[in-house]
Protein backbone atom coordinates (compact mmCIF):
# COMPACT_ATOMS: atom_id res chain seq x y z
CA UNK A 1 0.00 0.00 0.00
CA UNK A 2 1.18 3.04 -1.13
CA UNK A 3 1.65 6.17 1.41
CA UNK A 4 -0.74 8.73 1.99
CA UNK A 5 1.90 11.57 3.14
CA UNK A 6 5.22 10.64 2.07
CA UNK A 7 6.95 8.68 -0.70
CA UNK A 8 6.14 5.08 -1.69
CA UNK A 9 5.09 1.42 -0.26
CA UNK A 10 4.43 1.59 3.43
CA UNK A 11 6.04 -1.73 4.17
CA UNK A 12 9.49 -0.14 2.04
CA UNK A 13 11.90 2.14 4.21
CA UNK A 14 15.75 3.35 3.90
CA UNK A 15 16.90 4.25 7.27
CA UNK A 16 18.73 6.76 8.33
CA UNK A 17 21.97 5.59 9.85
CA UNK A 18 23.41 6.38 13.35
CA UNK A 19 26.22 7.95 11.03
CA UNK A 20 23.91 9.89 8.78
CA UNK A 21 21.97 11.48 11.62
CA UNK A 22 25.26 12.10 13.35
CA UNK A 23 26.34 13.58 10.56
CA UNK A 24 23.35 16.24 9.70
CA UNK A 25 22.44 17.44 13.35
CA UNK A 26 25.71 18.22 12.89
CA UNK A 27 26.20 20.03 10.38
CA UNK A 28 22.29 21.73 10.33
CA UNK A 29 21.18 21.45 13.86
CA UNK A 30 18.45 19.32 15.95
CA UNK A 31 14.70 19.98 15.28
CA UNK A 32 12.29 19.40 17.41
CA UNK A 33 10.20 16.88 15.70
CA UNK A 34 6.42 18.04 15.77
CA UNK A 35 4.22 14.85 14.69
CA UNK A 36 2.52 14.85 11.17
CA UNK A 37 -1.60 15.48 11.24
CA UNK A 38 -3.41 12.19 11.83
CA UNK A 39 -5.11 10.90 8.63
CA UNK A 40 -8.70 11.00 10.62
CA UNK A 41 -8.37 14.16 11.73
CA UNK A 42 -7.95 15.84 8.14
CA UNK A 43 -10.34 13.44 6.84
CA UNK A 44 -13.08 14.97 8.99
CA UNK A 45 -11.66 18.74 7.83
CA UNK A 46 -12.86 17.64 4.33
CA UNK A 47 -16.37 19.97 3.06
CA UNK A 48 -18.56 17.73 1.47
CA UNK A 49 -18.85 17.00 -2.06
CA UNK A 50 -21.64 18.45 -4.15
CA UNK A 51 -21.69 16.00 -7.10
CA UNK A 52 -22.53 12.09 -7.02
CA UNK A 53 -22.72 10.15 -10.21
CA UNK A 54 -22.69 6.28 -9.64
CA UNK A 55 -19.23 6.40 -12.00
CA UNK A 56 -17.87 9.19 -9.38
CA UNK A 57 -16.35 8.29 -6.18
CA UNK A 58 -16.46 11.34 -3.65
CA UNK A 59 -15.51 9.33 -0.48
CA UNK A 60 -13.53 12.08 1.90
CA UNK A 61 -10.03 9.26 1.84
CA UNK A 62 -10.67 8.95 -2.02
CA UNK A 63 -10.28 13.25 -2.25
CA UNK A 64 -7.65 13.45 0.30
CA UNK A 65 -5.35 11.54 -1.57
CA UNK A 66 -6.13 13.07 -5.35
CA UNK A 67 -5.51 16.40 -3.20
CA UNK A 68 -1.67 16.80 -3.81
CA UNK A 69 1.30 15.29 -5.46
CA UNK A 70 5.14 14.92 -4.04
CA UNK A 71 6.31 18.61 -4.28
CA UNK A 72 7.59 19.85 -1.20
CA UNK A 73 4.50 22.17 -1.02
CA UNK A 74 2.63 19.08 -1.31
CA UNK A 75 4.96 17.39 1.61
CA UNK A 76 3.98 20.10 3.83
CA UNK A 77 0.31 19.98 2.80
CA UNK A 78 -0.17 16.54 3.67
CA UNK A 79 2.19 16.48 7.12
CA UNK A 80 0.59 19.27 8.33
CA UNK A 81 -2.76 19.16 7.08
CA UNK A 82 -3.19 22.53 5.32
CA UNK A 83 -4.53 21.61 2.19
CA UNK A 84 -7.15 23.91 0.43
CA UNK A 85 -8.47 22.38 -2.30
CA UNK A 86 -9.80 18.76 -3.21
CA UNK A 87 -11.73 17.15 -6.05
CA UNK A 88 -15.09 17.41 -5.31
CA UNK A 89 -14.75 13.53 -7.14
CA UNK A 90 -12.28 10.67 -8.33
CA UNK A 91 -13.09 8.64 -11.30
CA UNK A 92 -11.27 5.74 -11.69
CA UNK A 93 -12.63 5.01 -15.84
CA UNK A 94 -11.52 1.25 -16.94
CA UNK A 95 -12.44 1.87 -20.68
CA UNK A 96 -12.40 4.43 -23.01
CA UNK A 97 -16.38 4.06 -23.21
CA UNK A 98 -15.98 5.07 -19.42
CA UNK A 99 -12.83 8.55 -20.02
CA UNK A 100 -16.29 9.27 -22.85
CA UNK A 101 -18.60 9.34 -20.01
CA UNK A 102 -17.10 11.18 -17.15
CA UNK A 103 -16.06 14.06 -19.82
CA UNK A 104 -19.75 14.67 -21.02
CA UNK A 105 -21.03 14.54 -17.49
CA UNK A 106 -18.06 17.09 -16.87
CA UNK A 107 -19.13 19.18 -19.20
CA UNK A 108 -22.75 19.31 -18.78
CA UNK A 109 -21.87 19.88 -14.65
CA UNK A 110 -19.14 22.53 -15.83
CA UNK A 111 -16.46 20.66 -13.75
CA UNK A 112 -13.00 20.75 -14.45
CA UNK A 113 -10.83 17.80 -14.97
CA UNK A 114 -7.48 16.72 -14.09
CA UNK A 115 -5.78 13.88 -15.74
CA UNK A 116 -3.74 12.02 -12.53
CA UNK A 117 -1.36 8.90 -13.33
CA UNK A 118 0.81 8.07 -10.60
CA UNK A 119 0.75 11.54 -8.90
CA UNK A 120 3.93 11.65 -8.73
CA UNK A 121 4.37 15.28 -10.17
CA UNK A 122 7.16 17.28 -8.36
CA UNK A 123 6.25 20.66 -9.69
CA UNK A 124 2.03 20.97 -8.84
CA UNK A 125 0.47 19.25 -11.89
CA UNK A 126 -2.57 17.58 -10.17
CA UNK A 127 -3.32 19.85 -7.67
CA UNK A 128 -6.99 20.84 -7.90
CA UNK A 129 -7.21 25.27 -8.15
CA UNK A 130 -9.11 26.64 -5.18
CA UNK A 131 -11.32 28.23 -6.80
CA UNK A 132 -12.18 25.36 -9.36
CA UNK A 133 -14.51 22.17 -9.03
CA UNK A 134 -13.10 19.35 -10.27
CA UNK A 135 -13.11 15.41 -11.07
CA UNK A 136 -9.66 13.83 -11.04
CA UNK A 137 -9.59 11.23 -13.34
CA UNK A 138 -7.30 8.48 -12.14
CA UNK A 139 -5.78 6.23 -15.26
CA UNK A 140 -4.59 3.24 -12.86
CA UNK A 141 -7.13 0.82 -14.03
CA UNK A 142 -6.23 1.23 -17.31
CA UNK A 143 -2.45 -0.50 -16.92
CA UNK A 144 -2.19 -3.32 -19.67
CA UNK A 145 -0.11 -3.48 -22.26
CA UNK A 146 -2.23 -4.43 -25.21
CA UNK A 147 -0.04 -5.52 -28.13
CA UNK A 148 3.53 -6.43 -29.18
CA UNK A 149 4.20 -5.64 -32.57
CA UNK A 150 7.04 -7.15 -32.92
CA UNK A 151 8.04 -6.49 -36.54
CA UNK A 152 7.29 -2.83 -36.16
CA UNK A 153 9.30 -3.37 -32.60
CA UNK A 154 5.55 -0.67 -30.79
CA UNK A 155 4.18 -1.76 -28.51
CA UNK A 156 0.36 0.05 -27.49
CA UNK A 157 0.14 0.47 -23.79
CA UNK A 158 -2.73 1.59 -21.68
CA UNK A 159 -1.72 5.38 -20.50
CA UNK A 160 -2.31 4.37 -17.08
CA UNK A 161 0.47 1.63 -16.92
CA UNK A 162 3.21 1.95 -14.42
CA UNK A 163 6.96 1.29 -14.88
CA UNK A 164 6.84 -1.87 -12.76
CA UNK A 165 3.53 -3.10 -14.64
CA UNK A 166 5.00 -1.99 -17.94
CA UNK A 167 7.95 -3.92 -17.57
CA UNK A 168 6.71 -6.64 -16.02
CA UNK A 169 4.52 -7.15 -19.02
CA UNK A 170 7.03 -6.36 -21.83
CA UNK A 171 9.54 -8.25 -19.73
CA UNK A 172 7.90 -11.73 -20.05
CA UNK A 173 7.81 -11.49 -23.74
CA UNK A 174 11.52 -10.57 -23.72
CA UNK A 175 10.85 -6.75 -24.14
CA UNK A 176 11.90 -3.56 -22.44
CA UNK A 177 10.58 0.20 -23.00
CA UNK A 178 13.57 1.38 -20.92
CA UNK A 179 12.07 4.13 -19.42
CA UNK A 180 13.54 4.30 -15.65
CA UNK A 181 12.11 7.42 -13.51
CA UNK A 182 13.31 7.44 -10.12
CA UNK A 183 9.22 7.57 -9.61
CA UNK A 184 9.52 4.25 -11.71
CA UNK A 185 7.27 1.71 -9.40
CA UNK A 186 4.37 4.76 -9.26
CA UNK A 187 4.62 7.15 -12.29
CA UNK A 188 2.69 6.74 -15.54
CA UNK A 189 2.74 6.40 -19.06
CA UNK A 190 0.48 9.10 -19.31
CA UNK A 191 2.28 11.19 -16.94
CA UNK A 192 5.88 10.60 -18.23
CA UNK A 193 4.12 11.57 -21.68
CA UNK A 194 2.65 14.59 -20.59
CA UNK A 195 5.72 16.25 -18.17
CA UNK A 196 8.35 14.86 -20.78
CA UNK A 197 10.03 12.88 -18.32
CA UNK A 198 13.47 11.31 -18.52
CA UNK A 199 14.54 8.00 -17.54
CA UNK A 200 17.63 7.00 -15.53
CA UNK A 201 18.84 5.19 -18.66
CA UNK A 202 17.70 7.75 -21.38
CA UNK A 203 21.31 8.28 -23.07
CA UNK A 204 20.99 4.70 -24.51
CA UNK A 205 16.86 3.71 -24.70
CA UNK A 206 16.33 7.95 -24.95
CA UNK A 207 13.52 9.83 -23.21
CA UNK A 208 9.97 9.54 -23.50
CA UNK A 209 9.64 11.88 -26.64
CA UNK A 210 12.30 9.61 -28.28
CA UNK A 211 9.93 6.72 -27.28
CA UNK A 212 6.55 7.81 -27.76
CA UNK A 213 5.66 6.51 -31.48
CA UNK A 214 1.43 7.20 -31.55
CA UNK A 215 -1.38 7.74 -29.55
CA UNK A 216 -5.31 8.58 -28.28
CA UNK A 217 -6.09 11.72 -26.76
CA UNK A 218 -9.52 11.86 -25.32
CA UNK A 219 -11.49 15.19 -25.11
CA UNK A 220 -14.77 16.69 -25.69
CA UNK A 221 -13.80 16.00 -29.95
CA UNK A 222 -13.60 12.53 -29.07
CA UNK A 223 -10.47 10.10 -29.75
CA UNK A 224 -8.25 12.14 -31.50
CA UNK A 225 -5.38 9.51 -32.95
CA UNK A 226 -1.89 11.19 -32.66
CA UNK A 227 -0.42 9.27 -35.73
CA UNK A 228 3.22 8.52 -35.96
CA UNK A 229 5.39 7.36 -38.73
CA UNK A 230 8.76 5.77 -39.00
CA UNK A 231 9.75 9.66 -40.37
CA UNK A 232 7.74 12.28 -42.08
CA UNK A 233 8.25 15.99 -43.09
CA UNK A 234 5.09 16.54 -43.57
CA UNK A 235 4.74 19.77 -41.50
CA UNK A 236 5.24 20.34 -37.49
CA UNK A 237 4.79 17.16 -35.66
CA UNK A 238 1.60 16.78 -33.88
CA UNK A 239 3.26 14.35 -31.12
CA UNK A 240 5.27 17.07 -30.09
CA UNK A 241 1.73 19.19 -29.10
CA UNK A 242 1.16 15.78 -26.60
CA UNK A 243 4.73 15.34 -25.11
CA UNK A 244 4.43 17.78 -22.28
CA UNK A 245 1.00 18.70 -22.41
CA UNK A 246 0.77 18.03 -18.61
CA UNK A 247 -3.40 17.49 -18.90
CA UNK A 248 -4.23 20.83 -20.92
CA UNK A 249 -5.06 18.87 -24.01
CA UNK A 250 -7.46 15.65 -23.10
CA UNK A 251 -6.76 12.45 -21.89
CA UNK A 252 -3.51 10.38 -23.24
CA UNK A 253 -5.68 6.88 -23.23
CA UNK A 254 -3.14 4.76 -24.90
CA UNK A 255 0.65 4.99 -26.84
CA UNK A 256 2.43 3.22 -29.25
CA UNK A 257 5.86 3.26 -27.60
CA UNK A 258 9.06 1.99 -29.32
CA UNK A 259 10.40 -1.10 -27.30
CA UNK A 260 13.56 -3.27 -27.78
CA UNK A 261 14.82 -6.82 -27.21
CA UNK A 262 16.01 -7.09 -22.91
CA UNK A 263 19.75 -6.56 -23.23
CA UNK A 264 22.22 -9.72 -23.06
CA UNK A 265 24.41 -7.79 -20.88
CA UNK A 266 23.90 -4.87 -18.25
CA UNK A 267 26.96 -3.27 -15.92
CA UNK A 268 27.22 -0.82 -13.74
CA UNK A 269 30.56 0.52 -12.45
CA UNK A 270 31.22 3.74 -9.83
CA UNK A 271 34.37 5.29 -10.54
CA UNK A 272 35.87 8.30 -8.67
CA UNK A 273 37.69 11.01 -10.21
CA UNK A 274 40.00 13.00 -7.67
CA UNK A 275 38.32 16.18 -8.00
CA UNK A 276 35.45 18.17 -10.49
CA UNK A 277 36.91 19.19 -13.17
CA UNK A 278 38.35 15.68 -14.11
CA UNK A 279 34.77 13.95 -13.36
CA UNK A 280 33.22 17.01 -16.07
CA UNK A 281 35.97 16.53 -18.53
CA UNK A 282 35.83 12.44 -18.33
CA UNK A 283 32.17 12.42 -19.02
CA UNK A 284 32.41 15.23 -21.58
CA UNK A 285 34.87 13.54 -23.47
CA UNK A 286 32.97 10.27 -23.33
CA UNK A 287 30.04 11.07 -24.83
CA UNK A 288 31.78 13.42 -27.39
CA UNK A 289 34.11 10.05 -28.38
CA UNK A 290 30.33 8.25 -28.82
CA UNK A 291 31.39 5.84 -25.45
CA UNK A 292 28.12 3.40 -26.02
CA UNK A 293 27.20 3.92 -22.45
CA UNK A 294 23.70 3.48 -21.29
CA UNK A 295 23.78 6.35 -18.23
CA UNK A 296 26.43 8.62 -16.07
CA UNK A 297 25.85 10.62 -13.44
CA UNK A 298 28.62 12.73 -12.01
CA UNK A 299 28.25 13.58 -8.35
CA UNK A 300 30.16 16.24 -6.92
CA UNK A 301 32.51 16.48 -3.97
CA UNK A 302 29.84 16.64 -1.40
CA UNK A 303 27.44 14.52 -3.13
CA UNK A 304 29.90 12.09 -2.88
CA UNK A 305 30.52 12.23 0.55
CA UNK A 306 27.16 12.67 1.30
CA UNK A 307 26.22 9.49 -0.83
CA UNK A 308 28.76 7.60 1.55
CA UNK A 309 27.51 9.04 4.63
CA UNK A 310 23.97 8.03 3.61
CA UNK A 311 24.62 4.54 1.72
CA UNK A 312 24.08 3.08 5.77
CA UNK A 313 27.47 0.83 4.82
CA UNK A 314 29.32 2.05 7.63
CA UNK A 315 32.38 -0.52 7.27
CA UNK A 316 32.51 0.15 3.48
CA UNK A 317 32.67 3.92 4.04
CA UNK A 318 35.46 3.57 6.79
CA UNK A 319 37.95 1.88 5.00
CA UNK A 320 37.33 4.08 2.17
CA UNK A 321 37.34 7.21 4.06
CA UNK A 322 41.20 5.61 5.24
CA UNK A 323 42.60 4.29 2.35
CA UNK A 324 41.03 6.94 -0.74
CA UNK A 325 43.80 9.90 0.83
CA UNK A 326 46.26 7.28 0.61
CA UNK A 327 45.45 6.98 -3.37
CA UNK A 328 45.34 10.50 -3.95
CA UNK A 329 41.47 10.71 -3.95
CA UNK A 330 41.09 12.91 -0.63
CA UNK A 331 38.09 14.99 -0.04
CA UNK A 332 37.55 16.79 -3.40
CA UNK A 333 36.97 13.28 -4.83
CA UNK A 334 33.96 13.07 -7.50
CA UNK A 335 32.23 9.67 -8.14
CA UNK A 336 31.06 8.23 -11.48
CA UNK A 337 28.36 5.66 -11.94
CA UNK A 338 28.06 4.52 -15.57
CA UNK A 339 26.19 1.71 -16.87
CA UNK A 340 26.68 -0.23 -19.82
CA UNK A 341 23.69 -2.11 -21.66
CA UNK A 342 23.26 -4.27 -24.84
CA UNK A 343 24.57 -7.12 -26.50
CA UNK A 344 27.68 -9.12 -24.89
CA UNK A 345 30.44 -8.17 -27.04
CA UNK A 346 29.57 -4.87 -27.26
CA UNK A 347 29.12 -4.11 -23.38
CA UNK A 348 32.64 -5.47 -23.17
CA UNK A 349 34.38 -3.63 -25.30
CA UNK A 350 32.52 -0.58 -24.29
CA UNK A 351 33.72 -1.33 -20.56
CA UNK A 352 37.51 -1.43 -21.64
CA UNK A 353 36.63 1.72 -23.84
CA UNK A 354 35.53 2.99 -20.51
CA UNK A 355 38.48 2.38 -18.43
CA UNK A 356 40.89 3.45 -21.26
CA UNK A 357 39.30 7.26 -21.37
CA UNK A 358 38.61 7.80 -17.76
CA UNK A 359 42.12 6.64 -16.83
CA UNK A 360 43.38 9.47 -19.38
CA UNK A 361 41.59 11.51 -16.65
CA UNK A 362 43.51 9.88 -13.38
CA UNK A 363 40.33 7.88 -12.28
CA UNK A 364 40.34 5.18 -10.02
CA UNK A 365 40.00 1.81 -11.32
CA UNK A 366 36.53 0.48 -12.48
CA UNK A 367 34.86 -0.53 -9.02
CA UNK A 368 31.74 -3.27 -9.37
CA UNK A 369 30.83 -3.18 -6.13
CA UNK A 370 29.23 0.72 -6.22
CA UNK A 371 28.17 0.15 -9.24
CA UNK A 372 26.06 -2.80 -8.37
CA UNK A 373 24.91 -0.97 -5.23
CA UNK A 374 23.64 1.95 -6.67
CA UNK A 375 21.29 -0.71 -9.43
CA UNK A 376 20.19 -2.41 -6.85
CA UNK A 377 18.84 0.74 -4.74
CA UNK A 378 18.41 3.18 -7.10
CA UNK A 379 14.17 3.22 -6.54
CA UNK A 380 14.96 2.49 -2.47
CA UNK A 381 16.72 6.26 -3.17
CA UNK A 382 13.87 8.58 -2.58
CA UNK A 383 12.35 6.57 0.04
CA UNK A 384 15.00 8.77 2.33
CA UNK A 385 12.99 11.88 2.39
CA UNK A 386 10.57 9.88 4.31
CA UNK A 387 13.58 8.80 7.32
CA UNK A 388 15.13 12.73 6.88
CA UNK A 389 11.37 13.74 7.53
CA UNK A 390 10.65 12.06 10.53
CA UNK A 391 14.30 13.06 11.87
CA UNK A 392 13.53 16.83 11.14
CA UNK A 393 14.93 17.54 7.76
CA UNK A 394 13.53 18.47 4.56
CA UNK A 395 15.02 18.08 1.29
CA UNK A 396 14.16 19.62 -2.27
CA UNK A 397 16.00 18.95 -5.24
CA UNK A 398 16.43 21.86 -8.14
CA UNK A 399 16.68 20.68 -11.88
CA UNK A 400 17.92 22.35 -15.08
CA UNK A 401 19.82 21.44 -18.46
CA UNK A 402 22.65 23.41 -20.14
CA UNK A 403 25.47 24.03 -22.79
CA UNK A 404 29.06 21.90 -21.25
CA UNK A 405 30.53 25.42 -21.35
CA UNK A 406 28.12 26.89 -18.79
CA UNK A 407 27.89 23.65 -16.96
CA UNK A 408 30.14 23.98 -13.95
CA UNK A 409 29.01 27.48 -13.75
CA UNK A 410 25.63 26.71 -13.26
CA UNK A 411 26.23 24.44 -10.87
CA UNK A 412 28.40 25.99 -9.12
CA UNK A 413 25.41 29.37 -8.99
CA UNK A 414 22.98 27.32 -7.84
CA UNK A 415 24.44 25.53 -5.09
CA UNK A 416 25.83 29.19 -4.12
CA UNK A 417 22.52 30.56 -4.66
CA UNK A 418 20.28 27.80 -2.16
CA UNK A 419 23.55 28.95 0.20
CA UNK A 420 23.29 31.88 0.38
CA UNK A 421 19.16 32.50 0.39
CA UNK A 422 19.79 29.93 3.70
CA UNK A 423 22.03 32.05 5.03
CA UNK A 424 19.96 35.09 4.97
CA UNK A 425 16.99 33.27 6.12
CA UNK A 426 19.15 32.50 9.21
CA UNK A 427 19.11 28.40 8.34
CA UNK A 428 21.54 26.10 7.55
CA UNK A 429 21.86 24.42 4.64
CA UNK A 430 23.64 21.43 3.00
CA UNK A 431 23.84 21.50 -0.77
CA UNK A 432 25.45 19.09 -3.44
CA UNK A 433 24.64 18.34 -6.93
CA UNK A 434 24.97 15.68 -10.04
CA UNK A 435 24.78 15.88 -13.48
CA UNK A 436 22.24 12.95 -14.17
CA UNK A 437 21.95 13.21 -17.93
CA UNK A 438 24.45 13.41 -20.19
CA UNK A 439 24.24 15.24 -24.07
CA UNK A 440 26.93 15.46 -26.56
CA UNK A 441 26.17 19.48 -26.22
CA UNK A 442 25.55 19.93 -22.57
CA UNK A 443 24.06 18.27 -19.33
CA UNK A 444 21.43 18.21 -17.34
CA UNK A 445 22.07 19.22 -13.64
CA UNK A 446 20.40 18.22 -10.52
CA UNK A 447 20.64 19.91 -7.02
CA UNK A 448 19.67 18.18 -3.59
CA UNK A 449 19.46 20.46 -0.90
CA UNK A 450 18.53 19.14 2.93
CA UNK A 451 17.63 21.82 5.58
CA UNK A 452 16.28 21.59 9.59
CA UNK A 453 12.47 22.01 9.13
CA UNK A 454 10.27 24.22 11.34
CA UNK A 455 7.26 23.19 13.33
CA UNK A 456 5.54 26.04 12.07
CA UNK A 457 4.45 25.51 8.08
CA UNK A 458 4.06 28.68 6.93
CA UNK A 459 7.65 29.28 7.99
CA UNK A 460 8.92 25.88 6.26
CA UNK A 461 6.62 27.30 2.83
CA UNK A 462 8.24 30.84 3.40
CA UNK A 463 11.88 28.99 3.70
CA UNK A 464 10.86 26.52 0.47
CA UNK A 465 9.15 29.37 -1.84
CA UNK A 466 11.99 31.98 -1.32
CA UNK A 467 14.57 29.37 -2.30
CA UNK A 468 12.40 28.01 -5.30
CA UNK A 469 12.28 31.66 -6.65
CA UNK A 470 15.90 32.67 -6.00
CA UNK A 471 17.02 29.37 -7.70
CA UNK A 472 14.44 30.07 -10.95
CA UNK A 473 15.70 33.33 -11.05
CA UNK A 474 19.43 31.95 -11.50
CA UNK A 475 18.65 29.08 -14.00
CA UNK A 476 17.24 31.74 -16.07
CA UNK A 477 19.88 33.81 -15.85
CA UNK A 478 22.21 31.84 -16.45
CA UNK A 479 20.40 30.31 -19.78
CA UNK A 480 19.38 27.07 -18.18
CA UNK A 481 15.73 25.37 -19.02
CA UNK A 482 13.45 25.78 -16.09
CA UNK A 483 12.73 21.96 -15.70
CA UNK A 484 14.66 19.83 -17.88
CA UNK A 485 13.14 16.64 -16.56
CA UNK A 486 10.04 18.00 -13.89
CA UNK A 487 7.82 20.30 -16.37
CA UNK A 488 6.07 23.52 -15.40
CA UNK A 489 2.80 22.56 -13.35
CA UNK A 490 2.17 25.78 -11.26
CA UNK A 491 5.65 26.02 -9.55
CA UNK A 492 7.50 26.59 -12.76
CA UNK A 493 4.93 28.75 -14.44
CA UNK A 494 6.48 32.13 -13.28
CA UNK A 495 9.34 31.45 -15.45
CA UNK A 496 8.32 29.77 -18.33
CA UNK A 497 7.76 32.91 -20.68
CA UNK A 498 11.73 33.40 -20.37
CA UNK A 499 11.92 30.31 -22.08
CA UNK A 500 9.59 30.38 -24.23
CA UNK A 501 8.93 34.09 -25.56
CA UNK A 502 5.64 35.44 -25.68
CA UNK A 503 4.92 34.37 -29.30
CA UNK A 504 5.29 30.79 -28.37
CA UNK A 505 3.38 31.33 -25.09
CA UNK A 506 0.67 32.89 -27.30
CA UNK A 507 1.35 29.55 -29.85
CA UNK A 508 1.03 27.07 -26.45
CA UNK A 509 -1.99 28.60 -25.66
CA UNK A 510 -3.49 28.13 -29.25
CA UNK A 511 -2.89 25.02 -29.40
CA UNK A 512 -4.80 24.17 -25.84
CA UNK A 513 -7.81 26.38 -26.86
CA UNK A 514 -7.92 24.53 -30.02
CA UNK A 515 -7.79 21.01 -28.24
CA UNK A 516 -10.01 22.26 -25.12
CA UNK A 517 -12.09 25.29 -26.16
CA UNK A 518 -13.59 24.96 -23.03
CA UNK A 519 -11.03 25.14 -20.85
CA UNK A 520 -11.74 22.34 -19.11
CA UNK A 521 -8.95 19.94 -18.80
CA UNK A 522 -6.28 20.78 -15.66
CA UNK A 523 -6.67 24.56 -16.32
CA UNK A 524 -4.09 27.19 -14.53
CA UNK A 525 -1.34 24.30 -15.12
CA UNK A 526 1.66 24.74 -17.81
CA UNK A 527 0.48 28.38 -18.97
CA UNK A 528 -2.16 30.97 -17.48
C1 LIG B 1 10.71 10.38 -5.91
C2 LIG B 1 10.50 10.94 -7.29
C3 LIG B 1 11.43 10.68 -8.27
C4 LIG B 1 11.25 11.22 -9.55
N1 LIG B 1 12.16 10.92 -10.52
C5 LIG B 1 11.96 11.35 -11.78
C6 LIG B 1 12.87 11.01 -12.82
O1 LIG B 1 13.86 10.31 -12.61
N2 LIG B 1 12.60 11.47 -14.07
C7 LIG B 1 11.51 12.21 -14.35
O2 LIG B 1 11.29 12.55 -15.50
N3 LIG B 1 10.64 12.57 -13.37
C8 LIG B 1 10.83 12.16 -12.11
N4 LIG B 1 9.94 12.50 -11.12
C9 LIG B 1 8.78 13.34 -11.44
C10 LIG B 1 7.52 12.55 -11.85
O3 LIG B 1 7.63 11.21 -11.50
C11 LIG B 1 7.30 12.69 -13.35
O4 LIG B 1 6.93 14.01 -13.63
C12 LIG B 1 6.27 11.71 -13.94
O5 LIG B 1 6.35 11.79 -15.33
C13 LIG B 1 4.85 11.95 -13.48
O6 LIG B 1 4.09 10.81 -13.83
P1 LIG B 1 2.71 10.46 -13.10
O7 LIG B 1 2.11 9.31 -13.80
O8 LIG B 1 2.91 10.33 -11.65
O9 LIG B 1 1.87 11.77 -13.44
P2 LIG B 1 1.02 12.69 -12.45
O10 LIG B 1 1.89 13.23 -11.39
O11 LIG B 1 -0.21 11.98 -12.03
O12 LIG B 1 0.64 13.87 -13.45
C14 LIG B 1 1.62 14.70 -14.01
C15 LIG B 1 1.00 15.50 -15.16
O13 LIG B 1 0.68 14.61 -16.23
C16 LIG B 1 -0.70 14.71 -16.55
N5 LIG B 1 -1.17 13.36 -16.90
C17 LIG B 1 -1.00 12.21 -16.19
N6 LIG B 1 -1.57 11.18 -16.84
C18 LIG B 1 -2.13 11.69 -17.96
C19 LIG B 1 -2.89 11.14 -19.03
N7 LIG B 1 -3.17 9.83 -19.10
N8 LIG B 1 -3.33 11.98 -19.99
C20 LIG B 1 -3.04 13.30 -19.97
N9 LIG B 1 -2.32 13.86 -18.99
C21 LIG B 1 -1.87 13.08 -18.00
C22 LIG B 1 -1.37 15.25 -15.31
O14 LIG B 1 -2.57 15.93 -15.61
C23 LIG B 1 -0.29 16.20 -14.80
O15 LIG B 1 -0.35 17.42 -15.47
C24 LIG B 1 10.11 12.02 -9.83
C25 LIG B 1 9.18 12.25 -8.82
C26 LIG B 1 9.37 11.73 -7.57
C27 LIG B 1 8.36 12.00 -6.50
Amino acid sequence: MKRWNGWGDINKHKPLSNMAYNYLTNLLGKFDITPDIEQKILLKSIPNSKISNSFLNTNPLDRLLHARGQSFPDWISFKHGRIDSFPEAVAYPETQEDIKKIIHFAKYQELSLIPYGGGTSVAGHINPNPDSRVITLNMQKMNSVLNINITNRLADIQAGANGLQIEHQLNSQGYTLGHFPQSFEYSTLGGWIATRSSGHQSYYYGRIEDLFYNGIIENLNGSIPIKGFPASAAGPDIRQFILGSEGRLGIITKANMRIRKLPEKEVFYGVLFKNWKLGENAVRTAVQQDLQVSMMRLSDSTETLVNFKLSGENKFVNIAEKYLPKLGFSSNRCMLIFGVTGKKKKVNQTIKEARSIFNTFKSSPLIKYIGKSWNKNRFLIPYIRNSLWDAGFGLDTIETSIQWDKVNFMSEELKKTISVTFEGLGERVLVFSHLSHIYKEGASIYVTYIFRRKSNPDELLIIWETVKKAVSKKIVEVGGTISHQHGIGVDHKPFVHFEKGKLGLDAISSVINTFDPNGMFNPGKLID
